[in-house]
């Protein structure tokens, strides 16, 4: 039996008094990977902070279905708790504050329980040796001076503490090297399970590669025009948006 983590229906949504998502349908189950692809500004990114509960956005018909409760008026931090991620297309730079400490607190305040300095460094340890990174990076603050490449890593190593049920990651593999793509799918499979579902959204084809995903919906113009499997994003590859697009204008 198929369990479902989320249910977004008819969704649509505004921003600045701007129509942005326009009816967009996804169904995401236990164990699965989907990933979202799409020409520029067809509404990936929005979709992500929708999700998430950006204060922004302003959902105007529809509902978000998640783990069988309508969410659509949940603060961000109540959506982390219940189990929703979201690393971001640009991440910021926090000075003053250490990655260890941030995720400590973050891993605290999501699992509300108190995280001892000891064993979660040792759990932080482990789950930096598996995405490739020295352990020196724990004691840097947040971001900063972190090279495009690192900055994508230290989001995954927080999905992998924070442990959500649904990980929403943007456009995680823009920037990266081969390598650096190789390590943050990686860690990406790893952490997929029968008990979570990943939303990954990308311009690329080379994650895909590796993360083997079980759908790749198409986004044009605030919906999901398509839906298919890996062959999808190779078509894409070779042919462009262009038959998928609505407006031509
Ligand atoms: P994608 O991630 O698919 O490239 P986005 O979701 O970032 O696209 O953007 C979709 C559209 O929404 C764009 O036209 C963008 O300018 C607009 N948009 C997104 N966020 C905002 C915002 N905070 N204020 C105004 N316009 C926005
Ligand atoms: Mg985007």
């Amino acid at each position: 039996m198929k369990e479902k983590i989320i249910d977004i229906k008819n969704l649509h949504s505004q921003v600045e008094d701007i129509q942005i998502l326009k009816g967009l349908n996804l169904e995401i189950n236990k164990g699965e990977i989907h990933v979202i692809m799409g020409p520029n500004g067809a509404g990936k990114s929005t979709l992500a902070n929708v999700l998430m509960g950006h204060p922004k956005h302003n959902i105007i018909e529809g509902e978000i279905i998640f783990n069988d409760k309508n969410i659509n008026d949940l603060a961000v931090d109540k959506r982390a708790k219940e189990g929703l991620f979201l690393s971001f297309q640009y991440p910021e730079e926090i000075p003053g504050v250490t990655v260890e400490n941030f995720l400590r607190t973050s891993k605290s305040a999501i699992s509300n329980e108190k995280q001892g300095i000891f064993a979660f460094r040792k759990i932080l340890k482990e789950k930096m040796n598996l995405l490739e990174m020295d352990e020196s990076y724990a004691g840097r603050y947040l971001n900063q001076g972190f090279s495009g490449g690192e900055k994508k890593k230290n989001e995954i190593l927080q999905m992998t503490i924070l442990q959500p049920k649904l990980a929403i990651l943007d456009e995680t593999d823009s920037g990266l090297d081969v390598d650096a793509i190789r390590i943050v799918s990686k860690g990406v499979k790893a952490y997929s399970s029968d008990q979570n579902a990943i939303l990954v959204i990308t311009h690329y084809n080379k994650i895909l590669d590796y993360l083997e995903p079980d759908f790749v919906h198409i986004l044009v113009d605030g919906k999901i025009v398509k839906t298919g499997g890996s062959e999808l994003a190779k078509k894409i590859e070779e042919k462009g948006y262009e038959e998928f697009r609505t407006d031509f204008s």
